[in-house]
């Protein structure tokens, strides 16, 4: 019997930029609120970012916000299948890819193994993660973590909630 556990509310970072990137962000977005146990609870706007230690065509991104049963190993291995499905490979680190899908905080957990760490380990380094995380979290991003990322072109393009 599977064991029921208190819903973590957690936060995953969307990210694509090969074919259409704004479709498989938002197909992912549907498809995490159709995981076992877990509902959709916030959605940033969609976001448009260079390349950032990677290559090829822009990114589409976006960050999440959902209420989940899954512990934090089952809900990282869920996104690892929905990159499978979307026909993500793994040619070389950083490589360009139809859908990135990263657990970014799972509740107040702090975890750190070669399979998963959690908070993510370079969110901070991040603007594509760090803005649309503000966006729908504010409280879990500080101004001075904004201020790093400053430099970094980041883009907002339609909103999901029509504010
Ligand atoms: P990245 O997202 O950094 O561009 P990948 O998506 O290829 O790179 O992930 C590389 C590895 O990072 C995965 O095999 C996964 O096990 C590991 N990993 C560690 N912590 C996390 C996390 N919080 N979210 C997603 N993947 C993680
Ligand atoms: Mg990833």
């Amino acid at each position: 019997m599977s064991e029921l556990r208190a819903p973590v509310t957690a936060y995953v970072a969307i990210g694509a930029n090969l074919g259409d990137a704004s479709t498989a962000v938002l197909c992912a977005i549907n498809d995490l609120d159709d995981l076992p146990q877990t509902v959709l609870l916030a959605q940033s706007s969609l976001y448009q970012t260079a390349p950032l230690a990677s290559s090829g065509p822009d990114y589409i991104n976006a960050v999440v916000e959902i209420s989940t049963g899954l512990n934090a190993h089952d809900l990282l291995l869920a996104l690892q299948q929905m990159e499978f499905e979307a026909g993500r490979d793994r040619p070389y680190p950083n490589a360009p890819r139809t859908l990135d899908l990263d657990v970014l905080l799972y509740g107040d957990a702090q975890m750190g193994s070669a399979s998963l760490t959690i908070p993510h380990p370079r969110m901070l380094e991040r603007a594509f993660v760090l803005v649309p995380l503000a966006e729908i979290a504010p409280a879990r991003v500080s101004p001075a973590q904004l201020a790093v990322v400053a430099t970094q072109a980041i883009t907002r393009l339609a909103s999901m909630s029509g504010r």
